[in-house]
């Protein structure tokens, strides 16, 4: 017989929520050892005793067969005193200081819970709550670590007997699940017709499906928010709540029966399917393969999710329609509601019913938009499925708060090597998301225990920015201002933990406040993070009439960069072919007379203006609608042109590309081919600027970030051009390419700071 040793394990990473002590529990006890493992704030903590080879065995199934939610980073083990242990049990959690271990995202109801909400006979049958220790909700109803079901919103819901024997159970799925219930003990949803309940649990599920067949538009309370659905089939009920909800073109998400029924709607690769199926369940962007009339007026993508919480597989069970508009719940583009009395409030005249939800959310969490591009992994919102996990690691002197930027906000927090970041915020110029926004930070800062004075705060360089006024008013220990665009390329070398990677970065957006003080979009860098990155080339600065509303007119951007190519008076661009309107001329007087004119490299700006060139005239409705429109143009048109934009002296230079568009249209070449055309000379012109800076140099890296590489044929383009140079090419996998990503980017360029 062998003799008895012990061991102590500390696993960090996500093993918080997702079912880790019960696994312990179970390969502990099938390998015969005993012990303890306990929740504490690092992580897990796992005592255990028995014969060697045992251990040893529990060692490599401890990796090996860890939950499928479940991202262990690290496992440290050490011989430890033999105790007096008989048994092997969950022992309570530990409080303390200073916590790291993360939080689980919030999961998707499993196919076991799921069948037993659908078996008549099982307790909870048709019950919208269901989860287990493996699915359900986890950060959308956390309120402090560590992660116990007095610390969520389920506190309120005391378990009931037979609840409570699953919870305590070791050999049960539900043993040790936080937000455990069933229909008598737990949470339930009611059907509301904005004035008074009319129908409670499952009667309130299925009186609402019929509804959505009939066209009516529902409220529904899911994980992280309200969504507002309809019959995404129901052209009228689509156009009834564009009105409604004052959201004029941008395209509304489409939630899916199933996987059968999402191969019908979108083309899904082998990738994508595993990404829509993964245990985030993102929106995930495909082709359209149906045409929903309204749905998504300007592109060619669609965007499609599956269900993810037991009520969404009810509805459908119950006989909902096979595809459901899903979009978040708010007026325009104010951020989700989340809290009953928000809900019927800002939703009453948008929605006809409400199907309110017992259970408290504690923070808004959106749905998350992701695609599988050129590049991989694409997301383009982080948010529920991957908030709050861990994006990075990095080591800072201090703990760090980056603040992000003021669209498509998101903060990220760096504290004990970890770089955590925020769900997705939104734009910081509405009410609701500032309010969010400094929510956010505290909920950061208290749930990680952080001290203030020692907190280093980074923000934008933009003077105007709210996030960056916002960081004066932060009490802490130091503050720093990293450049918008480094921070873009920081961010794709962060994931990577690449910090002194010698790169080429190209960061190609929308707008971007520059060392110089105008305005920068079009930007090309070398450096490293720990060295600091140079700004060695830019596309051509123009002079872009107009102010802040510049963004929303295209055809005052194209004002600016025909101005700037040459082109006086002598083409009419207000005739045929290009019909500009009246703002084309006031936007030239303004050019003319230098008034509220400002200079830019923007690259967003370059694609406004190619798409007024080729019939994008009107006001856009939401932010990047003709860059959109124009890649959705240049998918349908063949190379049958060419044209240059030549890189020399660290100037990539739009003109001849923009000459071109205007010669080809007034040729009568078909305006997708010409679209086609610039997508193509835009990327050759990156690539050949890359290229050069690179040899110049003497770098192998090319790094390329910013939200004009959102654009997928355009980065597609790009990798082609670049392949032959042998360059490696980084883009990011982990954060978001557009202003989503830039908290991360800013928190690692702190490190170019002495
Ligand atoms: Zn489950
Ligand atoms: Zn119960
Ligand atoms: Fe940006």
């Amino acid at each position: 017989m062998s003799e008895l040793s012990a061991q102590s394990f500390r696993i960090r990473g996500v093993v918080q929520g997702v079912g880790f002590r019960p696994f312990v529990f179970r390969i502990a006890r099938e390998h015969d050892l005993t012990g303890w493992v306990l929740n504490d704030a690092d992580g897990v903590r796992i005592h255990a005793e028995g014969r060697r080879e045992s251990l040893a065995a529990f060692a490599r199934d401890l990796v090996a067969c860890a939950p499928d939610a479940a991202g262990i980073d690290a496992v440290e083990v050490t011989g430890a005193k033999p105790g007096p242990f008989t048994t092997f049990i969950i022992a309570n959690s530990e409080r303390g200081f200073g916590p790291t271990a993360g939080i689980s995202p919030d999961l998707p109801a499993c196919a076991e819970c799921l069948a037993e909400m659908l078996e008549p006979s099982n307790r909870r049958a048709g019950y919208a709550y269901v989860n287990c220790a493996a699915c359900g909700p986890r950060f959308s109803i956390v309120e402090g670590l560590p992660y116990d079901r007095s610390s969520t919103t389920m506190r309120e819901w005391p378990m009931c007997e037979a609840c409570s024997g699953e919870f305590h159970d070791p050999e049960d799925r539900r043993f040790h699940a936080q937000p455990v219930a069933c229909p008598y003990c737990g949470p339930d949803y009611q059907l509301h017709d904005g004035a008074t309940t009319i129908a409670r649990g499952r009667d309130a599920i299925r009186d609402v499906a019929p509804m959505l067949t009939s066209g009516l538009i529902v409220a529904i309370k899911g994980i992280g928010g309200y969504h507002l659905a309809c019959d995404a089939g129901n052209a009228s009920a689509v156009a009834t709540l564009r009105e409604r909800k004052f959201r004029k073109e941008q395209p509304f998400a489409v939630m899916v029966r199933n996987g059968e029924a999402a191969r019908r709607t979108i083309e899904l690769t082998q990738k994508a399917e595993d990404l829509l199926c993964s245990s985030a369940r993102p929106i995930v962007l495909g082709h359209a393969l149906v045409n929903l009339a309204g749905v998504a007026p300007d592109t060619s993508e669609l965007g499609v999710m599956l269900p993810y919480t037991p009520l969404h597989s009810l509805l459908f069970a119950e006989g909902a329609p096979d595809r459901l508009v899903m979009t978040s719940a708010n007026r325009s583009s104010e951020p989700i509601a989340y809290r009953d009395d928000d809900a019927l409030r800002q939703l009453a005249g948008i929605a006809d019913v409400f199907l309110i939800g017992e259970r408290r959310i504690a923070r808004r969490v959106d749905d998350s938009v992701a695609r599988i591009g050129a590049g991989g992994l694409c997301l383009l919102r982080r948010s529920r499925g991957y908030a709050p996990r861990r994006v990075a690691r990095m080591n800072l002197d201090a703990p760090t708060l980056a603040l992000g930027a003021d669209m498509k906000n998101t903060v990220t927090l760096v504290v004990n090597g970890e770089a955590v970041m925020s769900q997705h915020i939104g734009d910081l110029s509405h009410l609701g998301a500032a309010e969010a926004f400094r929510e956010t930070i505290d909920d950061l800062i208290s749930m990680y225990g952080v001290n203030r004075d020692s907190l280093c705060v980074v923000h934008d360089l933009h003077p105007e920015y709210f996030s960056a006024a916002h960081a004066l008013d932060l009490r802490c220990g130091r503050r720093l201002a990293v450049q918008h665009h480094r921070a873009h390329i920081a961010s794709v070398l962060a994931e990577r933990g690449a910090f002194d990677e010698p790169v080429v970065g190209a960061a190609f957006d929308g707008t971007g406040f520059g060392d110089d003080g105008t305005i920068w979009g079009g930007e090309f860098f070398v450096g490293s993070i720990v060295r600091g990155l140079d700004r060695v080339g830019h596309l051509r600065s123009a002079r872009i009439p107009g102010g802040d509303a510049a963004a929303r007119f295209p055809v005052q951007a194209a004002a600016g960069l025909i101005a700037e190519a040459g082109v006086g008076d002598d083409i009419d661009l207000t005739r045929e072919p290009f019909f500009f309107p009246d703002r084309y001329a006031q936007a030239r007087a303004l050019l003319e007379r230098d008034i509220r004119c400002f200079a830019s490299t923007s690259a967003g700006r370059l694609f406004d203006a190619v798409a007024a060139l080729l019939g994008f005239v009107r006001e856009s409705s939401y932010e990047g609608q003709a860059p959109t429109w124009l890649e959705s143009l240049a998918r349908r048109g063949r190379a049958t042109v060419r044209m240059d934009m030549p890189f020399a002296n660290g100037e990539l230079d739009f003109r001849p590309a923009l000459l071109a568009v205007m010669e080809f249209r007034k040729e009568g070449i078909a305006d997708a081919d010409i679209a086609r055309a610039f997508h193509r000379g835009l990327a050759v012109g990156i690539a050949n600027g890359l290229e050069t800076i690179a040899s110049a140099h003497s770098v192998r890296t090319a790094v390329l970030s910013g939200g004009v590489f959102q654009n997928d044929m355009l980065l597609s383009d790009v990798l082609e051009f670049l392949a032959p140079s042998g360059m490696r090419v980084w883009t990011n996998n982990v954060v978001p390419p557009n202003d989503g990503g830039i908290s991360l980017g800013q928190a690692a360029m702190t490190m170019a700071f002495k």
